[in-house]
């Protein structure tokens, strides 16, 4: 069991941001910029390079809740990056997939 799958069956704590049926969203527990939070489908999907034609919706959904938060939290005329890490050379540490949404100040190009 991930960590991820704990947060999604609360038997760890996490700043929940957002929770339906299909995703849930809160912030990350390390910061990487004034605002970095995570939303994670609650299905237990190990990375993007193990999705499957069925999980083209909660991608979507995904997508959409990332854009709606970013904009509640003040990020939407700024700007901010989303970021899915993706097995071992995409820096993923946590097998269950997430996309990182950071904001609150400038990104850099090329990531590291
Ligand atoms: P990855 O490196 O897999 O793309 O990102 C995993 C992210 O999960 C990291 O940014 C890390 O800080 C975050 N993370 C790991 N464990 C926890 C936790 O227990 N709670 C929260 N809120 N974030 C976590």
């Amino acid at each position: 069991m991930t960590i991820f799958k704990k947060i999604i069956d609360k038997q760890i704590p996490a700043k929940i941001i957002y929770e339906d049926n299909d995703v849930i969203a809160f912030h990350d527990v390390q910061p990487q910029a004034p605002v970095h939070f995570l939303v994670i489908p609650k299905k237990e999907i190990r990375s993007l390079a193990d999705i499957q034609p069925d999980d083209t919706r909660v991608l979507g959904l995904m997508l959409k809740k990332a854009s709606d938060i970013a904009a509640e939290l003040g990020l939407a005329k700024d700007g901010y990056r989303v970021v899915i890490n993706t097995n071992e050379n995409g820096g993923q540490s946590v097998h269950h997939l997430h996309a990182h949404v950071l904001g609150g100040r400038p990104m850099a190009w090329p990531p590291g």
